[in-house]
């Protein structure tokens, strides 16, 4: 039977809501359990719900959200056509950076949300959401440059970018995540070409996302 996705997400939404498997559901708001389109072919992961998204328990709705509005049109994507969803869904206290143990509390809704979505690429926003697709890479050295990684029994395209609070907070850093997103734009229309070829077997498709990655 087929999977309905969105009604998949939904139950996640509600796990996510009744979720008492890390105490900070105590001093939040409103749980963040991620929003998008359920057919979406990139995946965002940001990092944990600061002031704004606890109030509202909306993804990216403060000012980092703006800023990945705007880099989001770089890519020609908009929030509609992505899913964005962070590694901690209730707020950490004074938006103090997550705890390991928060962490693996947390990535039973997120491993869930990457399996029913399936999308082709994961941007990783900041060094969280990266060390657990890349670990021990330096964000310095690796953002804008996607790669395959194994995760569970499949393997992914990850695609590393700085976060976008580091954006707001320093230039150099918002010039080279302007390009990245550029890049992104580009990488996802070349893979879809790629894939758009027909009678393509899955084998073949990977060698195509191969190949697109050994150009980039
Ligand atoms: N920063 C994040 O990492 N996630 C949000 O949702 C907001 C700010």
């Amino acid at each position: 039977m087929v999977e309905n996705k969105q009604e998949a997400l939904d139950k996640v939404a509600q796990m996510v809501k009744d979720c008492r498997r890390c105490p900070l559901y105590k001093a939040a708001n409103k749980s963040v359990p991620g929003q998008g389109n359920p057919e979406a072919q990139v995946f965002f992961i940001g990092e944990a719900p600061g002031f704004n998204e606890d109030q509202k328990g909306i993804p990216f709705c403060g000012r980092a959200g703006k800023l990945l509005d705007q880099l989001l049109e770089l890519a020609g994507l908009s929030r509609g056509e992505v899913f964005i969803a962070n590694m901690l869904r209730h707020r950490p206290p004074n938006n103090r950076d997550p705890e390991e143990e928060e962490i693996a509390a947390c990535r039973p809704f997120l491993d869930r949300q990457i399996e029913v979505i399936d999308p082709k690429i994961i941007v990783t926003l900041g060094r969280f959401s990266m060390e657990k697709f890349l670990p021990g890479s330096m964000i310095s050295q690796v953002h804008g440059q996607p790669r395959f990684a194994d995760y569970g029994d499949k393997e992914y395209i990850i695609y590393p970018m700085y976060h976008p609070a580091a954006s707001l907070r320093n230039g150099k850093i918002k010039a080279l995540e302007e390009e990245d997103f550029i890049g992104l734009g580009k990488f996802l229309l070349k893979l879809n070409q790629a894939q758009g070829k027909k009678s393509q077997t899955t084998k073949e498709i990977k060698a195509g996302e191969k190949e697109q990655m050994r150009l980039i």
